[in-house]
């Protein structure tokens, strides 16, 4: 499998006033290979959205690189900057927030194809438009209503046609269902599997809980406080969680069979995340940590293979 992003020891630091520094990803490491789906996974506020950005070139990196098939993101020339941001697309939480509402939907949509000069001529673009729109479930009709007139579900598939217009190679979805009704989610979700199998895409899909990632990830990534705590195949996360951290997660989201849900064992994480301005020291995650030992407190754990292909850090495999 080919590898289509790299992202190496990746570190984003953020000035918060008086000198202070918040490191909201700190020495993040993954690759996405070309046609999977890597989820990044982690409650709000632990710097997934960030790396996302980052990725992408939305953001300046304090430390590390990021190579999208082979080439350095960040010291791209304008020129290779530009296909850089054709072949990376993002789609956004909030559709309705990220569409602008004086524009109409065919408007919306080509904005990107006039900037990126493709599809030159109002009527090629109209085309381009319609199959767009056909492409996500919508049609013609719609082409000339305001992001107002749409349902949320809607108003996302909209984002996902903008985002796919020029024919991106890898897209990073933030918290693309999140913020949808449940019944819509599962739509969404189906709708972007299929899009990328037909397009060829390869996705970075990001989320706040486990269960979101569970039907659309090949590997995932869960991250805690800026770091990468755990990362493997989407399967093997789910049936053997090594971090304690994943572990709690997991045992957070309710399973559909109520005899099992009896007998099953919930772990609460309790307290707050801490400050990420203050981070505590050894392991970030050893605050709430229902199983740190001593040694969490003086040194943070390695980024570690535990099994091939399973990577976590934490002391208990050390
Ligand atoms: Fe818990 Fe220690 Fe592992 Fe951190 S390193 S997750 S505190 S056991
Ligand atoms: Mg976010």
């Amino acid at each position: 499998k080919k590898k289509l992003v790299e992202v190496k020891n990746l570190t984003k630091a953020f000035t918060v006033g008086k000198g202070l520094s918040l490191k909201a990803a700190d020495n993040v490491s993954f690759d996405i290979y070309e046609g999977e789906t890597f989820g990044l996974v982690g409650e709000s506020g632990c710097g997934k959205s960030t790396t996302g950005r980052t990725i992408i070139g939305l953001y300046q990196p304090s430390g590390g690189e990021v190579l999208f098939d082979g080439q350095n993101v960040h010291k791209a020339s304008s020129h290779e900057r530009s296909k850089l941001t054709k072949n990376m697309q993002m789609i956004f939480q909030d559709p309705y927030a990220s569409l602008n509402p004086r524009m109409n939907i065919a408007e919306i949509i080509s904005e990107g194809l006039q900037l990126n000069g493709l599809y030159k001529g109002k009527a090629e673009r109209m085309k381009r438009v319609v199959e767009l729109l056909e492409m996500v479930g919508l049609n013609k009709e719609h082409a000339n209503r305001f992001p107002h007139e749409f349902s949320g579900g809607q108003r996302q598939r909209i984002g996902i046609a903008r985002a796919l217009a020029v024919n991106p190679r890898f897209v990073i979805a933030d918290e693309p269902i999140s913020a949808l009704d449940v019944s819509v989610q599962a739509q969404v979700v189906n709708l972007m599997k299929n899009l990328q199998r037909e397009q060829n895409l390869t996705y970075l899909f990001i989320a706040h809980d486990l269960a979101m990632v569970k039907h659309i990830s090949d590997r995932i990534g869960v991250m805690y406080l800026g770091n990468l705590v755990e990362m493997t195949d989407s399967e093997k996360l789910y049936e053997s969680p090594k971090h304690p951290y994943t572990q709690a997660l997991l045992s957070a989201i309710p399973v559909p069979d109520p005899d099992l849900e009896k007998s099953r064992e919930r772990q609460i994480i309790e307290g707050d995340v801490p400050s990420p301005i203050n981070p505590p020291s050894g392991c970030v995650f050893r605050t709430r940590c229902p199983v740190a030992k001593e040694v969490c407190a003086q040194k943070k754990p390695d980024w570690q293979e535990i099994e091939p292909g399973h990577f976590a850090a934490c002391h208990l495999y050390s």
